[in-house]
């Protein structure tokens, strides 16, 4: 069947490998048959919103492998095998390519006009040419900079390998890229950073929120990273919130933008759009 055709096709890039010998590197050669075919990576997104009022205030993209066989494989468990295989760039290209696509689309279909935010591997940022990329997707799409948010991880940030960071991360953000620093609070946590690295936003990581409102050492964590974020001009987002009491928390720690179950899962496009867009004209039918 063409099934099977199929199948015996994605096998010509992993000669000689078993999934029983050396399930990792099966699965980094079906990752390098995935990117060459496209048709198992999508993007979904997940809204971001004002704890308050509900508003849509952007969409974060997340990258999600339908494996052949073996189903939804989380990023959190492919993107590492990216990463130490070679294939981070090409990945990381990718979601680039299809976030700036996607939101090209939503400019033109009634979508609210959010940023569109986007993960960044530290590999991206060390080798590829990232601002190249990004300027030939801007002018393709024909978007503008602050369309598009970079989501960095403190470790990423600290990584000996970036060297200094500062001037590369401002370049991008003179640009008028939108920078966030992701999953803030878990890495290394030197506070020195946020004095040297030009970013605009925080993600508090959703290990902090998950206790409130009773854990006592969370909620003066969240409430000193509000003030201090505060204090520096920087937004923050609260990362993972589920419930409707850790709202309440967050709204009167008067943070103002807020991700998570709660509001929304990661979703696909065209589950934003049936809840975001607005409906289409009825047909005329006179
Ligand atoms: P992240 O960037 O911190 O993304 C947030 C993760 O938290 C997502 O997991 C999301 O589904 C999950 N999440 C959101 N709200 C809640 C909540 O209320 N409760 C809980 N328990 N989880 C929530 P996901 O999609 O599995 O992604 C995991 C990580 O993989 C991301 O963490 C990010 O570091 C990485 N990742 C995802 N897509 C990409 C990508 O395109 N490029 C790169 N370099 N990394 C990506
Ligand atoms: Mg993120
Ligand atoms: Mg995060
Ligand atoms: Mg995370």
């Amino acid at each position: 069947s063409a099934k099977r055709l199929g199948r015996n096709h994605s096998q010509r890039f992993r000669p000689a490998l078993d999934k029983q010998d050396n399930p990792q590197l099966a699965l980094v050669s079906d990752l390098r048959a995935a990117l060459i075919s496209g048709d198992q990576l999508e993007l979904h997104f997940q809204t971001q919103h004002h704890p308050g009022t509900g508003d849509l205030v952007g969409m974060e993209a997340l990258l999600r492998w339908r494996h052949p066989q073996d189903g939804m494989i989380s990023p959190g468990d492919f993107i590492p095998l990216a990463e130490r295989h070679g294939l981070m760039s090409e990945l990381g290209s990718w979601v680039i390519e299809k976030a700036c696509a996607q939101q090209a689309h939503w400019q033109h279909s009634g979508m609210p006009d959010v940023t569109v935010w986007i993960n960044i591997s530290a590999l991206q940022l060390f080798q590829g040419d990232l601002e190249t990329q990004l300027a030939s997707c801007l002018e393709r799409y024909q978007l503008k900079p602050a369309q598009i948010g970079l989501e960095l991880t403190e470790s990423v940030l600290l990584d000996e390998r970036a060297g200094d960071m500062g001037p590369r991360l401002q370049a991008l953000r003179t640009q008028g890229y939108a920078i966030a620093i992701d999953d803030f609070g878990t890495g290394y946590s030197s506070l020195g950073y946020l004095k040297r690295l030009p970013v605009d936003k925080i993600k508090l990581d959703r290990a902090f929120i998950r206790e409130l409102p009773n854990d006592q050492v969370d909620a003066a964590i969240v409430t000193a990273v509000l003030a201090m974020a505060e204090g520096m001009g920087l937004e923050v987002v609260a990362e993972g919130v589920e419930t409707e009491a850790q709202c309440q928390f967050l709204i009167n720690a008067g943070c103002t933008l807020v991700q998570g179950f709660y509001f929304a899962r990661p979703m696909p496009a065209v589950e934003l759009e049936k809840k975001w867009a607005p409906l289409p004209l009825a047909e005329d039918v006179s």
